[in-house]
């Protein structure tokens, strides 16, 4: 078996971790600048600025949430979470990063804490995931011949409109406080209710200047999820809001750090 990447032998994709868990843990450094709760069934997008930290909290209990990052500056620039996935795993906690698209490839965040479990369920779900996407109403309108204009797909749209972004823009997303995982048999994706609890949270350091949005799944905390007939039940119960905050850093913290540039490549249409 070969990995894509060994855990233990990092080479060029070495960072300095210590200091990644200086700023999950120093917490005094740092001061509260931006503070917002998304209600359920919707969406919100926010700036951070690179060396920010951002955290996402789940206020109320448990809640799964889809999260789309941007370079602020220019939007193609964007998360990739295939190439994340094989860098980092399927499911990413404390001092994963998340990449960005070509023709950058850069890390656009470090998680700096993250209060999930990592250990896996007994079904062999983990949380967190890069395996699956966004929920959609155009797959609604498949399976179901429903119209449903709260899904993540609708909800992360209208988040960033007022930033000049469509639909277009909305890309493949990581789930977080969602626990998944392939079934040994197919590898079907499955999803197992969200663990998390109330005040738990998921924190990350912008490497770069950032665009975020998330959506508060309508799913909610996928306990009760399906498609049917009907629709399976309306998993209303199971919605919960929350939190999002955005952190500026004791600028002595930061001082070894420096935001990453993109890949520099001569040009990718060189002729060989
Ligand atoms: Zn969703």
């Amino acid at each position: 078996m070969r990995l894509y990447r060994d855990p233990d032998q990092p080479g060029r994709l070495a960072f300095d971790t210590e200091l990644y868990q200086r700023i999950g843990k120093e917490t005094d450094r740092r001061k509260l600048v931006h503070q917002h709760v998304v209600p359920i069934r919707s969406g919100y997008a926010w700036p951070a600025k690179a060396g920010q930290v951002v955290r996402i909290v789940a206020v109320e209990g448990p809640q799964v949430c889809d999260l789309n990052l941007w370079n602020l500056h220019n939007p193609r620039e964007r998360f990739w979470a295939s190439r994340s996935r094989q860098l980092q795993g399927a499911h990413v906690t404390t001092l994963d990063r998340l990449w960005s698209t070509l023709p950058y490839l850069r890390p656009m965040i470090t998680i700096t804490n993250d209060t999930l479990p990592t250990q896996p369920t007994q079904h062999g779900g983990r949380c967190h995931d890069l395996l699956g996407t966004r929920c959609d109403p155009y797959l609604y309108k498949l399976l179901d011949d429903r119209d449903f204009d709260v899904t993540c797909h609708n909800n992360l749209s209208r988040a960033i409109a007022p930033y000049h972004l469509t639909e277009l823009d909305v890309h493949d997303v990581i789930n977080v406080f969602q626990v998944t995982g392939l079934d040994p048999v197919h590898e079907m994706y499955f999803m197992e209710p969200s663990p998390a609890r109330k005040g738990d949270f998921f924190e990350f350091l912008a490497e770069i200047d950032l665009l975020c949005a998330i959506s508060v799944c309508p799913s909610g905390d996928l306990s009760v999820w399906g498609w049917g007939e009907d629709g399976g039940p309306d998993p209303l119960e199971t919605c919960r809001p929350l939190g999002v905050e955005v952190y500026e850093l004791d600028p002595e913290l930061l001082k070894t750090w420096s935001s990453p540039e993109p890949v520099q490549l001569r040009s990718v249409y060189r002729q060989p």
